[in-house]
C-alpha cells in the first residue's frame, strides 16, 4: 500500500497565494510516484483545510485527515507547503511534532528563528556569521523611530522591514524621512518588531542547501538580479511583468568568496539544526564584503524560484529527492 502523504498548502499569512504554486510544483514532482499518494488541501486564513471539491476536513491526532461525513484518510507524512503563516513560521511543525507526523523541512524551533529577521540576526551574531548593519525597533514608539530616523541619517539609505514577512512584503527602500514615516507605518502594522537596516549596493547570492542520501548538499551560488530602479521587491519576485533576472549559478566569484559562502551555509545549516532544506541568501558588496540576509527554511518552488533550479543543476532530481526523504521518513 502507498504511503499517504498530505500536502498543506495556502495558509494565513500574505505568501497564500505563491505558496499554491509552490505546492502545484511538489504535486506535479509526486505525480508519478507509485508508492506515494498525495492529497492536497488548502488551508485558509483560519485554519480551516479544503480539498479541490470544496470538501472540509481536520487533521486529528489519530493522524488522519476527517472528512466533515467522518470519514478518515490515514496521514503518514505532512509535505507542508506554506510560505509564511503557520507553515513557515514552524506552528503547523508544531502540531505535526506533538501529533507524532513526520513531515518535510524544518523543525518549529528553526523556522520560528528563521522566519523572524530580528532572531535570525541575533542567531547569525552568535555563530559568527557576518550579516547587514541594523537597527532594530520594538515599538512604533517616538524613541525607536527616533533610532529610525538617526541611521537614516547616518547611512544615507536604509531597508525598513517588518520582521515577520518574507517574499519582500513590509520590506521597504527608504531614502528620506517622509518616506520613512510611511515605511515605518506599514512595518508595523504588519509586525510588532522592526528592522531598519543600512541599505548596500548589492549582488544578490543564493544557495540551496539541502540534505540528499543523508549528505549536506550546498549549491554554488546562484544569482537574482533586480532592475536597476527597485529591489526584489514582491513585484520582481512574482509579477508576469517581473523585470529580475536569475541565473543558476553566478559568474565571477573568487575562489575565496565561493569558499567563504560555502562555510557560511555549512555553519548555518549546522548553527540553525535546518533540517531537509533551505535557501540561503548572501550579500555581496562592492568593496568584497559578503554579508549573509537570511535563511529560508521554505523557500519558493515556482516557476522562477531558485530552489528547486539549483537543485536540479546541482544534478539532482527534486522528485528523487522529496520522494527519499519521505521514503526515509517512514521507515
Ligand atoms: P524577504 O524575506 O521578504 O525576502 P529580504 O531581507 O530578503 O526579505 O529583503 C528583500 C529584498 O530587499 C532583498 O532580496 C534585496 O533585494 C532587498 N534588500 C533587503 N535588505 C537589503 C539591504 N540591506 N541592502 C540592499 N538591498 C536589500
Ligand atoms: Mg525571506
Ligand atoms: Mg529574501
Amino acid at each position: 500500500t502507498p504511503i499517504q502523504a498530505l500536502l498543506i498548502c495556502g495558509g494565513g499569512g500574505s505568501e497564500h497565494d505563491v505558496s499554491l504554486r509552490t505546492a502545484d510544483f511538489i504535486e506535479e514532482q509526486l505525480q508519478n510516484v507509485s508508492d506515494i499518494a498525495l492529497t492536497r488541501v488548502v488551508m485558509d486564513a483560519s485554519g480551516r483545510l479544503s480539498d479541490r471539491n470544496g470538501g472540509v476536513h481536520y487533521l486529528s491526532q489519530q493522524r488522519q485527515l476527517v472528512a466533515e461525513d467522518g470519514s478518515t484518510r490515514d496521514v503518514h507524512y505532512v509535505v507542508p507547503a506554506i510560505h509564511g503563516y503557520p507553515g513557515e513560521t514552524g506552528d503547523l511543525q508544531s502540531q505535526l511534532e506533538l501529533f507524532g507526523i513526520p513531515y518535510f523541512g524544518c523543525g518549529p524551533e528553526a523556522s520560528k528563528l528563521c522566519f523572524n529577521k530580528v532572531t535570525t540576526k541575533l542567531w547569525l551574531t552568535a555563530l559568527g556569521i557576518d550579516n547587514t548593519p541594523y537597527q532594530f525597533l520594538f515599538s512604533n514608539s517616538e524613541e525607536e523611530i527616533a533610532k529610525a530616523t538617526m541611521a537614516l541619517r547616518q547611512w544615507g539609505a536604509v531597508f525598513v522591514k517588518a520582521s515577520n514577512q518574507g517574499s519582500s512584503v513590509g520590506c521597504f527602500r527608504v531614502t528620506n524621512e517622509e518616506q520613512m514615516a510611511e515605511a515605518l507605518t506599514q512595518a508595523f502594522a504588519l509586525s510588532p518588531y522592526v528592522l531598519v537596516e543600512k541599505s548596500l549596493k548589492v549582488r544578490e547570492l543564493e544557495v540551496a542547501a539541502y540534505r540528499y542520501a543523508g549528505e549536506l548538499v550546498i549549491t554554488p551560488p546562484g544569482e537574482v538580479c533586480a532592475p536597476e530602479d527597485t529591489f526584489y521587491s514582491y513585484e520582481e519576485k512574482y509579477a508576469e511583468a517581473s523585470r529580475a533576472r536569475t541565473f543558476v549559478e553566478a559568474q565571477g566569484l573568487s575562489q575565496a568568496q565561493l569558499a567563504w559562502i560555502h562555510e557560511a551555509s555549512k555553519r548555518a545549516f549546522a548553527g540553525l539544526q535546518l533540517k531537509d532544506l533551505s535557501r540561503i541568501d548572501f550579500f555581496l558588496t562592492d568593496d568584497g564584503n559578503i554579508y549573509l540576509n537570511e535563511v529560508n527554511t521554505f523557500p519558493g518552488m515556482t516557476p522562477i524560484s531558485m530552489f528547486p533550479k539549483m537543485l536540479a543543476h546541482a544534478g539532482h532530481n527534486f522528485s528523487e529527492y522529496l520522494s527519499s526523504l519521505i521514503r526515509q521518513a517512514i521507515a
